[in-house]
């Protein structure tokens, strides 16, 4: 069996529409946009076999319609936004497992971005010699590299409570982030935790990697636990920093949390050179 190969697909400003594929078969996550997967299948001579969907904003079921036209393949999705979502034809709810491309990914409930969204994550495979890839972790817009999605639905202890079942994954999980939104994540991270080694190298590896036109992601779980504040509620440092910002003894995790969560809403990044 060829290994499996994951591509992004750029999309709208600074979207990544991820296209797995094994051989001539291939699956999106989240298509929000019809035009650039066409694109992408015809130029790598990929046939679509399945769809994965997060959750239901339009940037990320807007090209459904649209490549469902061309071709019936099942489109997974969660069960909880299914009135919302049109074109689902497998509702799944924590815990449910699908089966694409030889892998097997377990579905995990992840409430806070919105209510009923889903991450896939699958583990390593059994083994097999020639799989290159090991454990995977597709989360919509609930975990960026250095940030977190918003809160549109949810609430701060659902959003902190799905990130914690994120967190607890294999550290060598690669996550595929719907968004490239590490730099400005990274603006307010050095504000929150200025002392951090880890991310102050990582900051000087992002900007080159922008600079050269490059994606900032997949990242990892195990590298996203050094430099991502809102999976370090529980460091001193960025607990301080919440306190000394909001001006008061914050000490619940959730509450940390909301108000990590707040002050990233309110924050403007300094000007930079
Ligand atoms: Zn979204």
């Amino acid at each position: 069996m060829t290994s499996l190969d994951i591509a992004p697909i750029p999309a709208f400003a600074d979207n990544y529409l991820w296209l797995l594929s094994r051989g001539a078969r291939a699956v999106v996550v989240d298509p929000g946009d019809a035009a650039p997967v066409q694109a992408a299948l015809a130029e790598r001579g990929l046939q679509l076999e399945a769809i994965l969907i997060t959750h239901h904003h339009p940037d990320h079921i807007g090209g459904l319609a649209e490549l469902l036209a061309a071709r019936q393949v099942p489109v997974y999705g969660p069960r909880k936004e299914a009135s919302s979502i049109r074109h689902l034809t497998d509702l799944l709810q924590d815990g449910d497992q699908v089966e694409v491309l030889g892998r097997r990914f377990e579905v995990i409930e992840v409430p806070g971005h919105t209510l009923g969204h889903i991450a896939y994550y699958s583990a390593a495979t059994d083994g097999a010699a020639t799989e290159l890839h090991g454990p995977l972790l597709l989360c919509g817009d609930t975990l960026f590299s250095g940030g977190c999605g918003r809160l549109f639905e949810g609430t701060p202890e659902q959003m902190h409570a799905s990130l914690g079942r994120l967190a607890a994954l294999p550290g060598a999980t690669q996550v595929y982030c719907t968004h490239e939104y590490t730099r400005s994540n990274l603006q307010f991270a050095r504000v929150v935790e200025p002392g951090n080694a880890a991310l102050a190298e990582y900051w000087v590896r992002v900007r080159a990697l922008l600079a050269d036109g490059l994606p900032t992601v997949p990242s990892s779980i195990e590298h996203e636990l050094r430099i991502n504040p809102f999976l370090r509620i529980d460091q001193p440092a960025v607990r301080q920093a919440v306190q000394d910002h909001s001006g008061q003894p914050i000490e619940a995790p959730a509450e940390v949390f909301a108000a990590l969560r707040r002050w990233k809403d309110e924050f403007r990044p300094p000007a930079e050179p």
